[in-house]
């Protein structure tokens, strides 16, 4: 059972995350997997979208951890499962930013420095963004993912973050074109 699974009525519920979990990981750097102090490398579990604009809502974790969980866990090894948003226990909240609802199909570690900075969603909730990545791995069905399942997860999500830049403006439309161009620049060949 992964560090941060919130235990409910004596099970451990995978969809949820205990209490202040994410302030404890973020605050004392400690991996989000394992609860293990963390090094010099921080390896992050996230979908490709979050490679576009270096944001996570989830504390980093060891690069062993992130791809142990990037292959073992359910939602990310079977594209075809949806969230289960249905019967979360009462008090569950969103811990920030806009999540695009959809299961990427595509897991992504993204190893970065130290460096990394929480920042406020605008919206009472808080969210991570990350350093240069120095290295990228791609994982689906529980094995590595091929170059054309990660295009297809990048050409899906990207439209959802499109159609929120388009109602920030010309700018940031812009912008988000040269964070999704350096994101592909991750994509192995
Ligand atoms: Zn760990």
């Amino acid at each position: 059972v992964p560090w941060f699974v919130a235990v409910i009525d004596g099970k451990p519920d995978f969809r949820v995350t205990r209490n202040g979990a994410r302030e404890e990981a973020y605050r004392f750097a400690k991996c989000w997997i394992c609860g293990d102090k963390l090094g010099a490398h921080l390896a992050w579990v996230v979908g490709p979208m979050c490679l576009v604009n270096h944001t996570s809502s989830e504390p980093p974790s060891h690069q062993d951890c992130a791809e142990y969980s990037a292959i073992a866990c359910p939602f990310l090894v079977n594209p075809q499962q949806q969230r289960r948003p249905y019967a979360l226990p009462s008090g569950v909240q969103s811990p920030g930013g806009v999540a695009l609802d959809r299961n990427p199909g595509v897991a992504l570690v993204a190893t970065t420095t130290r460096d990394c900075k929480a920042f406020g969603d605008g919206s009472g909730g808080w969210l991570i963004r990350f350093g240069v990545v120095t290295q990228a791995k791609w994982f689906a069905h529980g094995r590595v993912a091929t170059r054309d399942e990660i295009i297809a997860s990048f050409t899906s999500g990207i439209e959802i973050l499109r159609d929120l830049a388009r109602t920030d403006g010309p700018e940031a439309e812009e912008e988000l074109q040269r964070q999704y161009e350096r994101a592909l620049e991750m994509v192995p060949a």
